[in-house]
Protein backbone atom coordinates (compact mmCIF):
# COMPACT_ATOMS: atom_id res chain seq x y z
CA UNK A 1 0.00 0.00 0.00
CA UNK A 2 2.58 2.50 0.64
CA UNK A 3 4.32 1.78 -2.16
CA UNK A 4 1.75 2.07 -4.17
CA UNK A 5 1.35 5.69 -2.35
CA UNK A 6 4.78 6.38 -2.27
CA UNK A 7 4.72 6.11 -6.43
CA UNK A 8 1.37 7.65 -7.11
CA UNK A 9 2.17 10.61 -5.16
CA UNK A 10 6.25 11.11 -6.76
CA UNK A 11 4.25 10.67 -10.11
CA UNK A 12 1.93 13.00 -9.38
CA UNK A 13 4.57 15.91 -8.27
CA UNK A 14 6.57 15.12 -11.26
CA UNK A 15 4.15 15.54 -13.57
CA UNK A 16 3.35 18.94 -11.83
CA UNK A 17 6.96 19.85 -11.60
CA UNK A 18 7.42 18.70 -15.49
CA UNK A 19 4.44 20.63 -16.50
CA UNK A 20 4.71 23.49 -14.92
CA UNK A 21 8.57 23.92 -15.47
CA UNK A 22 8.29 23.73 -18.77
CA UNK A 23 6.01 26.11 -19.35
CA UNK A 24 7.47 28.44 -17.28
CA UNK A 25 10.99 27.47 -19.39
CA UNK A 26 9.09 28.92 -22.60
CA UNK A 27 7.69 32.17 -21.01
CA UNK A 28 11.51 32.71 -19.88
CA UNK A 29 12.38 32.26 -23.96
CA UNK A 30 9.32 34.55 -25.43
CA UNK A 31 9.42 37.23 -22.88
CA UNK A 32 12.97 37.85 -20.57
CA UNK A 33 12.71 40.24 -18.14
CA UNK A 34 16.42 40.17 -17.76
CA UNK A 35 19.12 39.49 -20.13
CA UNK A 36 21.22 36.27 -18.32
CA UNK A 37 24.87 37.06 -17.72
CA UNK A 38 25.84 33.56 -17.52
CA UNK A 39 26.20 30.16 -20.12
CA UNK A 40 22.37 29.33 -20.33
CA UNK A 41 23.82 25.71 -20.67
CA UNK A 42 26.53 25.52 -18.23
CA UNK A 43 23.69 27.02 -15.32
CA UNK A 44 21.09 24.42 -16.22
CA UNK A 45 23.00 21.59 -16.04
CA UNK A 46 24.83 22.39 -12.50
CA UNK A 47 21.11 23.70 -11.09
CA UNK A 48 18.66 20.87 -12.96
CA UNK A 49 21.74 18.26 -11.11
CA UNK A 50 21.13 19.45 -8.17
CA UNK A 51 17.30 19.11 -8.10
CA UNK A 52 18.14 15.55 -9.39
CA UNK A 53 20.14 14.62 -6.39
CA UNK A 54 17.82 16.43 -4.38
CA UNK A 55 14.74 14.31 -5.56
CA UNK A 56 16.52 11.07 -5.31
CA UNK A 57 17.82 11.94 -1.68
CA UNK A 58 14.87 12.47 -0.18
CA UNK A 59 12.64 9.99 -1.82
CA UNK A 60 15.88 7.81 -0.27
CA UNK A 61 16.15 9.12 3.23
CA UNK A 62 12.31 10.77 3.11
CA UNK A 63 9.99 8.72 1.36
CA UNK A 64 6.11 10.13 1.96
CA UNK A 65 7.84 12.07 4.42
CA UNK A 66 5.32 15.02 5.04
CA UNK A 67 2.45 12.69 3.37
CA UNK A 68 3.38 9.57 5.15
CA UNK A 69 3.21 11.69 8.45
CA UNK A 70 0.10 13.42 7.90
CA UNK A 71 -1.44 9.74 7.60
CA UNK A 72 0.17 9.00 10.83
CA UNK A 73 -1.11 12.42 12.58
CA UNK A 74 -4.51 11.54 11.05
CA UNK A 75 -4.39 7.86 12.78
CA UNK A 76 -3.62 8.94 16.17
CA UNK A 77 -5.59 12.18 16.05
CA UNK A 78 -2.23 14.44 16.21
CA UNK A 79 -2.19 17.80 15.42
CA UNK A 80 -4.34 21.04 15.52
CA UNK A 81 -6.71 20.18 12.10
CA UNK A 82 -7.51 16.22 13.46
CA UNK A 83 -8.36 17.18 17.40
CA UNK A 84 -10.66 20.22 15.64
CA UNK A 85 -12.03 18.39 13.32
CA UNK A 86 -11.55 21.36 10.62
CA UNK A 87 -13.93 20.67 7.64
CA UNK A 88 -11.58 19.42 4.31
CA UNK A 89 -12.47 22.92 2.65
CA UNK A 90 -10.94 24.76 5.43
CA UNK A 91 -8.15 23.04 6.44
CA UNK A 92 -6.61 23.00 2.92
CA UNK A 93 -6.58 27.21 2.79
CA UNK A 94 -5.73 27.22 6.52
CA UNK A 95 -2.60 25.01 6.28
CA UNK A 96 -1.56 26.77 3.60
CA UNK A 97 -1.18 29.74 5.19
CA UNK A 98 0.09 28.58 8.44
CA UNK A 99 2.52 26.45 6.16
CA UNK A 100 3.81 29.35 4.54
CA UNK A 101 4.00 31.14 7.43
CA UNK A 102 6.36 29.47 9.34
CA UNK A 103 8.38 28.91 5.58
CA UNK A 104 8.72 32.46 5.92
CA UNK A 105 10.42 32.16 9.20
CA UNK A 106 12.49 29.26 8.62
CA UNK A 107 13.83 31.53 5.06
CA UNK A 108 14.60 34.20 8.20
CA UNK A 109 16.23 31.95 10.03
CA UNK A 110 18.30 30.24 7.27
CA UNK A 111 19.43 33.78 6.57
CA UNK A 112 20.29 34.55 10.41
CA UNK A 113 22.19 31.70 12.01
CA UNK A 114 25.63 31.51 10.02
CA UNK A 115 26.13 27.47 10.00
CA UNK A 116 22.12 27.60 8.66
CA UNK A 117 23.41 30.95 5.98
CA UNK A 118 26.08 28.58 4.75
CA UNK A 119 23.54 25.93 3.44
CA UNK A 120 20.99 28.58 1.76
CA UNK A 121 23.98 30.33 0.47
CA UNK A 122 23.97 28.20 -2.63
CA UNK A 123 20.83 29.45 -3.55
CA UNK A 124 21.39 32.55 -3.23
CA UNK A 125 25.00 32.18 -5.38
CA UNK A 126 23.24 31.91 -8.37
CA UNK A 127 24.33 34.70 -10.97
CA UNK A 128 21.41 34.36 -13.16
CA UNK A 129 17.38 34.66 -11.89
CA UNK A 130 15.12 32.14 -13.64
CA UNK A 131 12.52 29.33 -13.05
CA UNK A 132 16.09 26.50 -12.03
CA UNK A 133 17.12 28.92 -9.46
CA UNK A 134 13.86 27.63 -7.68
CA UNK A 135 14.96 24.39 -7.51
CA UNK A 136 18.41 25.46 -6.61
CA UNK A 137 19.25 24.67 -3.05
CA UNK A 138 21.62 23.02 -1.05
CA UNK A 139 20.68 18.87 -0.20
CA UNK A 140 21.09 19.87 3.34
CA UNK A 141 18.78 22.35 3.42
CA UNK A 142 16.48 20.36 1.24
CA UNK A 143 16.79 17.38 4.26
CA UNK A 144 16.48 20.15 7.07
CA UNK A 145 13.28 21.43 5.58
CA UNK A 146 11.93 17.82 5.05
CA UNK A 147 12.41 17.56 8.65
CA UNK A 148 10.92 20.94 9.95
CA UNK A 149 7.98 20.10 7.37
CA UNK A 150 7.47 16.68 9.40
CA UNK A 151 7.73 18.15 12.35
CA UNK A 152 4.69 20.95 11.65
CA UNK A 153 2.77 18.21 10.21
CA UNK A 154 2.79 16.45 13.65
CA UNK A 155 2.06 19.50 15.26
CA UNK A 156 -0.87 20.86 12.65
CA UNK A 157 -2.22 17.62 11.58
CA UNK A 158 -3.19 18.52 8.27
CA UNK A 159 -4.69 15.62 6.01
CA UNK A 160 -2.22 14.07 3.34
CA UNK A 161 -4.34 15.35 0.34
CA UNK A 162 -4.10 18.77 2.31
CA UNK A 163 0.38 18.38 2.71
CA UNK A 164 0.38 16.88 -0.87
CA UNK A 165 -1.59 20.26 -2.06
CA UNK A 166 0.58 22.24 0.03
CA UNK A 167 3.93 20.74 -1.26
CA UNK A 168 3.00 21.27 -4.73
CA UNK A 169 1.55 24.80 -4.45
CA UNK A 170 4.85 25.69 -2.91
CA UNK A 171 7.13 24.11 -5.59
CA UNK A 172 5.02 25.80 -8.15
CA UNK A 173 5.35 29.00 -6.60
CA UNK A 174 8.70 28.29 -5.68
CA UNK A 175 9.32 27.97 -9.67
CA UNK A 176 7.12 31.13 -10.60
CA UNK A 177 8.65 33.63 -8.23
CA UNK A 178 12.10 33.00 -9.54
CA UNK A 179 11.32 32.83 -13.00
CA UNK A 180 12.81 35.42 -15.74
CA UNK A 181 9.48 36.14 -16.89
CA UNK A 182 8.59 40.17 -17.48
CA UNK A 183 5.32 40.66 -16.03
CA UNK A 184 3.85 43.87 -17.27
CA UNK A 185 4.19 46.48 -14.45
CA UNK A 186 0.18 46.89 -13.96
CA UNK A 187 -0.21 43.19 -13.79
CA UNK A 188 2.62 42.29 -11.34
CA UNK A 189 0.98 45.31 -8.67
CA UNK A 190 -2.24 43.17 -9.01
CA UNK A 191 -0.78 40.03 -8.47
CA UNK A 192 1.35 41.40 -5.40
CA UNK A 193 -1.49 41.83 -3.79
CA UNK A 194 -1.83 37.62 -3.80
CA UNK A 195 0.83 35.93 -4.71
CA UNK A 196 5.28 37.00 -4.33
CA UNK A 197 6.09 37.88 -7.75
CA UNK A 198 9.07 37.52 -9.72
CA UNK A 199 9.95 41.50 -9.04
CA UNK A 200 9.24 40.61 -5.98
CA UNK A 201 11.48 38.09 -4.82
CA UNK A 202 14.21 39.38 -7.43
CA UNK A 203 15.45 42.21 -4.97
CA UNK A 204 16.09 38.97 -2.04
CA UNK A 205 18.98 38.09 -4.87
CA UNK A 206 19.87 41.58 -5.01
CA UNK A 207 23.78 41.57 -3.87
CA UNK A 208 22.92 44.77 -2.09
CA UNK A 209 22.74 43.67 1.41
CA UNK A 210 20.15 46.22 2.54
CA UNK A 211 17.75 44.55 -0.34
CA UNK A 212 19.00 40.85 0.10
CA UNK A 213 17.15 41.05 4.05
CA UNK A 214 14.30 41.80 1.82
CA UNK A 215 11.15 39.85 0.67
CA UNK A 216 11.77 36.84 2.02
CA UNK A 217 8.14 35.33 1.27
CA UNK A 218 7.95 32.24 -0.73
CA UNK A 219 4.20 31.80 -1.92
CA UNK A 220 1.88 34.65 -0.17
CA UNK A 221 3.34 38.30 0.00
CA UNK A 222 1.62 39.77 2.87
CA UNK A 223 3.99 38.46 5.66
CA UNK A 224 7.03 40.59 4.65
CA UNK A 225 4.35 43.44 5.00
CA UNK A 226 2.93 42.39 8.24
CA UNK A 227 7.04 41.69 9.71
CA UNK A 228 8.60 44.65 7.87
CA UNK A 229 10.39 42.94 5.49
CA UNK A 230 8.82 44.56 2.52
CA UNK A 231 10.71 46.19 -0.26
CA UNK A 232 8.76 47.81 -3.45
CA UNK A 233 11.49 48.23 -5.64
CA UNK A 234 15.82 47.78 -6.12
CA UNK A 235 17.70 51.23 -5.82
CA UNK A 236 18.78 49.64 -9.28
CA UNK A 237 16.28 48.85 -12.01
CA UNK A 238 15.95 44.81 -12.27
CA UNK A 239 17.17 44.77 -15.32
CA UNK A 240 20.78 45.78 -14.52
CA UNK A 241 20.86 45.23 -10.42
CA UNK A 242 23.69 42.39 -9.53
CA UNK A 243 22.78 39.27 -7.94
CA UNK A 244 24.01 36.68 -5.82
CA UNK A 245 26.42 37.13 -3.14
CA UNK A 246 29.58 39.15 -2.95
CA UNK A 247 32.34 36.89 -2.48
CA UNK A 248 30.92 34.54 -5.07
CA UNK A 249 30.96 36.15 -8.48
CA UNK A 250 34.12 35.87 -9.46
CA UNK A 251 34.61 32.27 -9.74
CA UNK A 252 32.57 31.84 -12.76
CA UNK A 253 33.39 27.77 -12.96
CA UNK A 254 29.70 26.33 -12.19
CA UNK A 255 29.52 22.75 -11.73
CA UNK A 256 27.40 20.71 -9.49
CA UNK A 257 30.35 19.71 -7.29
CA UNK A 258 31.76 23.04 -6.40
CA UNK A 259 28.06 24.16 -5.74
CA UNK A 260 27.58 21.01 -3.05
CA UNK A 261 31.21 21.91 -1.95
CA UNK A 262 29.90 25.66 -1.44
CA UNK A 263 29.02 25.39 2.51
CA UNK A 264 32.58 24.86 3.55
CA UNK A 265 33.91 27.78 1.44
CA UNK A 266 34.55 31.19 3.47
ZN1 LIG B 1 17.11 33.56 0.88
Amino acid sequence: MNDYLDDSVSSLRLAVFLSVFLLLALFELLFPRRKLAESKVQRWSANIAISVVNTILVRVTLPLAGVGMALLAQEKNWGLINLLDVPAWLAIPVFLLLFDLAIYWQHRLFHKVPLLWRLHRMHHTDLDYDVTTGNRFHPASILLSAVIKIGLVVVLGPSPVTILVAEIVLNITSMFNHSNIDIPAKIDRFLRFFIVTPDMHRIHHSVNGAEHNRNFGFNFPWWDRLFDTYLDQPAMQQQTMDIGIDGFRTDRSINPISLLLQPFQK
